[in-house]
Order: structure tokens, then C-alpha cells, then sequence
């Protein structure tokens, strides 16, 4: 019989061939399918039914025309998308994402990454992903709707509450999903289960806003905690500015963390007094300006155009909330001799291929993102559940989940990675752990 190794190797063989040109998505194929080897050695089973040759294919890939139109009143199209990854365990779920850059392979990427990450939440959710490449920047908020009700106009014929429920992602906030269910409602009606995010006065859940953010905070902790450090005390440095990046400064603040950055594309503010989180609020929720502006308005930060992780700053925690392979292996490098004892994920695949390899030669803590960053769809599926219910829950109800989940989910990963040979190797575990409970309910369900 075929060893393991070879099953595997197989599978990426076939994958390389079939999509050379989505190198977004054979990163996070390639780093998944090596760590679950020995799954392969325990349960053989699984390489007769070729689940992971069926895994890494899609069930169904949507792409779409969105024409819309400006105001000057010009008609734009744009390319939009739906990976409906894997529904082994639940429905379709996973976020929308609006930027340039989004295209197949970053779709797949996310929604694969999603799988996994959805089946350690513990909560009944398949994998999912989807977006646009529009750009939002600079959009007016009548042409923000516009496009909005085109995409969901497309949309709404392959989603539904227990088919497909998408949310935010990057460019994807309330705004923009409060535009995308009012289009659904008015051509499907008022499903609130379609979507998660929502407003409060709509279907939204409390703690979904600070759910990605929170989450990341909690899982560090427990990352901490099992290796003998803590929280309190460190000095942090959070890459981004949007919804992940200001809860995980929240949290990390008021648990003792001084986090002495936050960016956007263009560059990044560094701040040693500590994040004023009102003004990044103010100037990334309410103005939706760029965060060189918190430097002219805070004494003593200062703004420097490029990559925060190019900074020369010292300090102890990593905490990526921006984009993919936003830290790159030179970078990494580096983050021995800055003080990083651990680097844990907000943002989805933020590291590249070189960085993790250098966090494991430097023996620096790493949370992979599908678990440091699962808070997020985690309270998405809590929404979905109080949908069902027709009531709400209060914040510290859906908070104290949250906390629970991620607990969860650090120990599983652990637990995970000492069980099949790799203590410590919190990637590996994650994707170990993700992986045995689609695998078995793959397996259960036959062809
Ligand atoms: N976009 C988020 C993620 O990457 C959340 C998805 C959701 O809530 O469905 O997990």
C-alpha cells in the first residue's frame, strides 16, 4: 500500500499541476497537507476514500460579474467570487472580502484555511469564502451600497441560512454587510441567518465586533500561560487598523499588554506611551481616513512609511492583524534579537513560508492563524444559533463563549500536536485537529 507520505505528496503533485497560477492557495495547501501526514498513518481509511484528494477540491466554485455604477455616473465591473469550500460538518461559512488583489487563488486560500479553522471552533460550520476585487478606498458610501446590492444580487441565489452564510472580511464591515442583507431581504426576505456581522438592531450578536481581536488575545494567553509566561507586562506590536487589530489592542491593553503600534498599508504609527485606541477608532471607524493622521494628533507618536515589521522596536509579542505574508523570512529573522517570545496570529496566513520556518529555528512561540484568529466565526456561529433561537444573548454570555472556545482550541491543537509526535508544534496541532473531525465526518457520509 501507498505509504502516507506518498498519499500526500500525490495529492500536492496533482494540485501543483491543476492550479500553477494560485500560488496564495498551494501556500496554505502545501503547509495543511504536510502536517497531516501521520492522520494518514493512523487512519488509512482515510487514504482509501481519497479524502484529502476530495478536501483540497472545492464543492463549489461561483465567479460573477458585478457591474455598478458610479457617481459619475460611469457603469464599473467588477469580478466577484464564492468558494464553497467543504459542508462535511455544517454549512458553508466564511467571510467576504473587498480589495484589489482578490482573486481565485486568494479566495481559495481563505476558504481553505477556513475549513479547518471552522471544525476546531467546535461549532457546526463548513468552509467558505468569497468577495470582490473592488476597491473600497476612496468609494463614497452611495457607491459602496451600489455595489453592494449588485454583489449580493448575484449572491443571493447560492447562499441561505443552512447553506451558506457569509460575513465580513477585509473592506467587509457593518456598513457594508447592512447593504448586503438589506439586498438579500428585499429579494429573498428577512432570512436574518443569511448573514453574520449584522447590526445589533437587526440579527447581530453582541461580542461579534470584538470577537476576531478578543479571540487573538485569548489564545495568546493560553499560548503564554502553557509555556510558562504571561500576558502582563509585555510590549506588543499589532500590524493593521481595522476591526481585528483594535479589539486585540483592547483586550491586550487592558490585560496588562503595552501595544506600541498600529498601521495601515502606507506605514505605520509607533506610539511608546501605548495605543490611544479612541483616536484610531476615530479616525479608521468614523473618519475612515489613513492612521499616518494619529501621529499629528497624539504627543509623542511618530509615523514612518512601510512595514511595521521592519521597525527597529524592541519587544516581546507579534501580533499580525493586517493581510497575508505580510511578515516575510528576513523579517523573522530579526524578531529573535528585537525580544519576540511569540507570534500569534490576527490576520489570515500573515506569515510566509520563511517566517515560520524562522520562528521554529528561533524557537519563538507560534499560534497559526485558523486557531489564533477562529474567535471571529466562532461568535459568527453564536449569531447564527441565536438566529435560530429568535433571541439574543448578552455580551458577557457570548464573551464568556468566546473565552471557552479559544481555551478550546489551544488545548486541542496542543494536545493534538503531542499526540501525533510533534509537542509544541501548535501548527501541525491545529491543523491535526481541524483536520481529524472533517476527515471523519467525510468519511462517515460516504460518497
Ligand atoms: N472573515 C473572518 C475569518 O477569516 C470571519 C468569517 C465569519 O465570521 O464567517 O474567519
Amino acid at each position: 500500500m501507498t505509504s502516507a507520505t506518498a498519499y500526500v505528496e500525490s495529492v500536492l503533485a496533482t494540485l501543483k499541476q491543476r492550479d500553477p497560477h494560485q500560488p496564495e492557495f498551494l501556500e496554505a495547501a502545501t503547509t495543511i497537507l504536510k502536517t497531516v501526514v501521520p492522520v494518514f498513518e493512523k487512519y488509512p481509511e482515510y487514504m482509501k476514500a481519497n479524502i484529502l484528494g476530495r478536501l483540497v477540491e472545492p464543492e463549489r466554485a461561483i465567479q460573477f460579474a458585478v457591474p455598478w455604477q458610479d457617481d459619475q455616473g460611469q457603469i464599473q465591473v467588477n469580478r466577484g467570487f464564492r468558494v464553497q469550500f467543504n459542508s462535511a460538518i455544517g454549512p458553508y461559512k466564511g467571510g467576504l472580502r473587498l480589495h484589489p488583489s482578490v482573486n481565485l487563488s486568494i479566495v481559495k486560500f481563505l476558504g481553505f484555511e477556513q475549513i479547518f479553522k471552522n471544525s476546531l471552533t467546535t461549532l457546526p460550520i463548513g468552509g467558505a469564502k468569497g468577495g470582490a476585487d473592488f476597491n473600497p478606498k476612496g468609494k463614497s458610501d452611495a457607491e459602496i451600497m451600489r455595489f453592494c446590492q449588485s454583489f449580493m444580487t448575484e449572491l443571493s441565489k447560492y447562499i441561505g441560512p443552512d447553506l451558506d452564510v457569509p460575513a465580513g472580511d477585509i473592506g467587509v464591515g457593518a456598513r457594508e454587510i447592512g447593504y448586503l442583507y438589506g439586498q438579500y431581504k428585499r429579494l429573498k426576505g428577512a432570512q436574518r441567518g443569511v448573514l453574520t456581522g449584522k447590526g445589533l438592531s437587526y440579527g447581530g450578536s453582541l461580542a461579534r465586533t470584538e470577537a476576531t481581536g478578543y479571540g487573538l488575545i485569548y489564545y495568546t494567553d493560553e499560548l503564554l500561560k502553557a509555556n510558562g509566561e504571561t500576558l502582563a507586562g509585555k510590549r506588543a506590536v499589532i500590524s493593521g487598523a481595522g476591526n481585528v487589530a483594535i479589539y486585540a489592542a483592547q483586550k491586550a491593553e487592558a490585560l496588562g499588554v503595552k501595544v506600541l503600534t498600529v498601521s495601515d498599508s502606507n506605514g505605520y504609527v509607533v506610539d511608546e506611551n501605548g495605543i490611544d485606541l479612541a483616536t484610531v477608532k476615530q479616525i479608521k471607524e468614523v473618519e475612515r481616513g489613513r492612521i499616518k493622521t494619529y501621529a499629528e494628533r497624539v504627543d509623542g507618536a511618530k509615523y514612518y512609511e512601510g512595514s511595521v515589521w521592519d521597525a527597529a522596536l524592541k519587544f516581546d509579542l507579534a501580533l499580525p492583524c493586517a493581510t497575508q505574508n505580510e511578515i516575510n523570512g528576513a523579517q523573522a529573522k530579526r524578531f529573535k534579537a528585537a525580544g519576540v517570545i511569540a507570534v500569534a496570529e490576527g490576520a489570515n496566513m500573515p506569515s510566509d513560508p520563511d517566517a515560520i520556518a524562522a520562528y521554529q529555528h528561533d524557537d519563538i512561540l507560534y499560534g497559526p492563524a485558523k486557531a489564533a484568529n477562529a474567535g471571529g466565526v466562532a461568535v459568527s456561529a453564536l449569531e447564527m444559533s441565536q438566529n435560530s433561537r429568535r433571541l439574543s444573548d448578552g455580551f458577557d454570555t457570548v464573551d464568556g463563549q468566546l473565552h471557552e472556545i479559544m481555551q478550546h482550541i489551544f488545548k486541542a491543537s496542543a494536545d493534538a500536536a503531542a499526540e501525533y509526535g510533534v509537542p509544541g508544534d501548535y501548527e501541525a496541532g491545529s491543523n491535526i485537529a481541524g483536520f481529524l473531525k472533517v476527515a471523519d465526518a467525510m468519511y462517515a457520509q460516504g460518497m
